[in-house]
């Protein structure tokens, strides 16, 4: 028994399948991360033609049959190609860093229609930000919230006061801060300024559909991009690795 299955779905990836096929990777708000074949996809007149780019957000319709490991992908309708972010080197990369933070800690046919959408908020919002490193960040606090870590940088673990001094200490293990009198032998701290834990906060707490309007005037973006990944690396023991902030420019 085979049945059509349809949904919105984001272009993962791809890769080619014999001569004229492409087995595609998507996350779709549906079923989670699926991989499909695209059959014909290099054929003249193909109506996947230009459909299936990575980042591009479809409309599918899949044949599936539960004993096949791969479905087939029967239809593709374009909803949004992103063309505000596609030729955008300052944007561009961050699009596709939270595609590879997807593919990479969400457990595939894992699916959450909630978690979706908030990406496609966030993918919009890409498109007008001045700031689009502001989404990715954000997009890193709250996927480590999603997977369970949701860090807690409110107030020292020990004293239970918020940290008073210029600098503060956030544990990559428990998640939480330590003050400077208290930090002491504690291990796996990362220091961090007062103004830039005053930021993280306030980005943690903003509510998502008004992130476009976040206002930035200093974001250190790679030290807290640095910080999020190496929290997020050791609470799900990967080792993320994220090749498309190498393209920024
Ligand atoms: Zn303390």
């Amino acid at each position: 028994m085979s049945e059509l299955l349809k949904s919105d779905a984001l272009v993962l990836d791809s890769i080619r399948w014999k001569d004229s096929s492409k087995i595609i990777t998507l996350f779709s708000r549906e079923y989670g991360i699926i991989k499909v074949i695209a059959r014909g996809v290099f054929r003249n007149k193909s109506a996947f033609a230009g459909k299936l780019e990575s980042l591009n957000r479809v409309e599918i319709v899949i044949n599936s049959r539960s004993s096949r490991s791969l479905q087939i992908l029967t239809e593709a309708d374009v909803i949004d190609s992103y063309n505000a972010i596609r030729p955008d080197m300052q944007r561009l990369p961050y699009a596709l860093a939270i595609l590879e933070l997807v593919r990479q800690t969400i457990r595939e046919s894992h699916s959450d229609t909630i978690f979706y959408d908030f990406i496609i908020v966030l993918l919009d919002a890409m498109k007008t930000s001045q700031t689009p490193a502001i989404m990715f960040i954000y997009f890193l606090l709250k996927l480590v919230s999603f997977l369970g870590f949701r860090p807690n940088i409110d107030e020292c673990q020990v004293c239970d006061k918020k940290p008073s001094s210029d600098i503060a200490y956030f544990s990559l293990e428990k998640g939480t801060l330590f003050c400077e009198e208290c930090a002491e032998g504690a291990t796996m701290l990362r220091k961090i300024k007062s103004d830039d834990l005053d930021l993280l906060r306030k980005l943690q707490n903003f509510p998502h559909r008004k992130i476009a309007e976040f206002e930035v005037n200093d974001l250190p973006a790679q030290y807290f991009i640095d910080l999020l990944i190496d929290y997020l690396n050791f609470h799900t023991e990967t080792n993320i690795t994220l090749k498309s902030l190498s393209m920024l420019i």
